[in-house]
């Protein structure tokens, strides 16, 4: 013990290995030289690789440096760190997922799976030159929201429409463009937080409106909006509740006694409905949600809704409504800001042309196929998967099937479940069940195709209601189960 305590004792001599072992480093040349790298070379190119070798041989030489011991590795080895530091620097941030959690339009999953139309009409967009503001058959300058105007106005029987880069916008448009600087009447059980700070009272704000609520939180009547509006009032607004339920004691003002209220002071009603669906949702046995055209029918000047959630199109917010008031609207220079590219028009006019048609809708409408699938047709589904599950889990896991309930998502009926079905993977133990949950779920994720399920009740519960390719997840599962052994 003494003598390590010396001053400089311990460093004098660990420092001729060090440097010996950081001159045995190769250098980036003699890396790039290498046989073993030829394939990563010729994959992804020259600069890519030569980064990485320098990343990694840096990394080594401060290990070395610190002293952890680390010895000077084999050139082989070092050429298989290279190669893999390659893969995961050019792998997509963005990468494809199994949504295996239950829920349909899963905001962090990217929500809608759109048409085979829509992407079809999207690629071509992206190849080729579009008549995106072009009047072909004038040689003029043509308007951006004339490709989807027409079909809007048809499926919702509005008189104008605009797009802008999603429902969160439109509702932010449509309150500066009409209602800065006066006062906007709202519902105080409608002060809603939709996540990702979608604030009412926050938007109210950005948009330089003053919020006016009006109401109790469970109980708002007519005569509160009726005393509420005053010289200053320049609009009232009615959200849609999407991602909760007020219950018990309750009372809201249905669209059509709001309308009368504010149009016999003048007034427009803008209705933000979030969710949006096109169709009559019933006729597919799901939960029926307000339509954009009924509420216009019942009196409402405005509604705004989202294009990627019932919708089933790409990420949009949509404003239909009285001609004069989306002309105002669309002159206002925020619009600009928050206009949708050519690609989102694509997607959204070849969507929105399956509605017009009435036709196959299940079949043409993947997010609406997803919904409206079955209980039995699930189950099936899971009695094909589970023994390739229960083997990939392994032991100790016990692999059983149950029906459970997904749900639509993104803040469309909060309260009602779509009867479903799941493999429900649980640690055999209690003992460390914890743990090896944990365990589990980081493998599921760590597949080449990620696996997201949810945990819940001390298993892993993968509800088979969104998987379209059975055969990838399978072939995955098989694969890893060999490979981890
Ligand atoms: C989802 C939702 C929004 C926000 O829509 P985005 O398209 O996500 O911006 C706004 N209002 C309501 C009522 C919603 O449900």
């Amino acid at each position: 013990m003494a003598n390590l305590t010396l001053p400089g004792a311990g460093e004098a001599s660990a420092k001729p290995d060090q440097t010996a072992a950081l001159a045995q480093l190769p250098s980036i040349d003699r890396l790039l030289a290498d046989a073993s790298l030829a394939a990563t070379l010729e994959q992804f190119g020259q600069p890519l690789v030569k980064r990485a070798a320098q990343d990694e041989l840096g990394a080594r030489r401060e290990r070395l440096r610190a002293g952890d011991g680390a010895v000077p590795a084999a050139l082989g080895e070092l050429c298989a760190a290279i190669d893999a530091r390659v893969r995961r620097r050019a792998a997509s941030r963005l990468p494809a997922v199994f949504n295996l959690t239950g829920t349909v339009i899963h905001t962090n999953l990217g929500r809608a799976l759109l048409p085979d139309e829509a992407i079809d009409a999207v690629a071509a967009a992206m190849r080729g030159f579009v008549a995106l503001e072009y009047d072909v058959a004038s040689g003029g300058r043509g308007d951006r929201d004339d490709v989807v105007d027409d079909l809007l106005c048809e499926l919702t029987g509005a008189e104008g429409a605009t797009v802008v880069n999603n429902c969160a916008a439109a509702v932010l448009l449509t309150l500066k463009a009409l209602g800065a600087k006066k006062e906007v009447l709202i519902s105080r059980g409608e002060l809603i937080e939709i996540g990702g700070a979608f604030r009412m009272p926050d938007i109210m704000k950005a948009a330089g409106c003053k919020l006016v609520e009006v109401g109790t939180t469970n109980r708002t009547h007519a005569r509160d909006f009726a005393d509420a509006i005053g010289p200053r009032t320049a609009l009232v607004l009615k959200a849609h509740t999407s991602n909760y339920a007020v219950t018990g004691f309750t009372a809201a003002v249905p669209e059509q006694e709001l309308a009368a209220i504010a149009h016999a002071r003048n007034i427009a009603l803008a209705v933000d409905l979030g969710s949006g669906a096109l169709i009559d949702l019933a006729q597919f046995g799901l939960p029926k949600e307000p339509l954009p055209q009924e509420v216009l029918a019942a009196g409402a000047d405005l509604v705004m809704f989202s294009g990627d959630k019932l919708l089933g199109g790409p990420q949009a917010g949509l404003i239909v409504g009285r001609r004069d008031l989306v002309a105002r609207i669309k002159k206002d220079p925020l619009k600009r800001a928050l206009r949708v590219s050519k690609l989102t028009l694509a997607a959204l006019e070849a969507t929105l042309r399956i509605y017009a048609s009435a036709f196959r809708l299940p079949e043409r409408l993947p997010t609406l196929a997803l919904l409206a699938r079955g209980a039995e047709d699930i189950r099936a589904a899971c009695e094909r998967l589970l023994p390739a599950l229960a083997q990939f889990a392994g032991a100790e896991f016990e692999a059983r099937i149950e029906a459970c309930a997904s749900q639509i998502g993104s803040g469309a009926q909060p309260v009602e479940r779509l009867p479903s079905c799941a493999v429900v993977l649980a640690p055999r133990l209690p003992k460390g069940a914890g743990r090896r949950l944990d365990a589990l779920a980081r493998r599921l994720r760590a597949l080449p195709l990620p696996v997201i399920g949810r945990v819940q009740d001390n298993a892993v519960w993968l509800d088979l209601r969104c998987l379209r390719d059975e055969g990838a997840l399978q072939a995955q599962l098989l694969r890893a189960t060999v490979e981890e052994g």
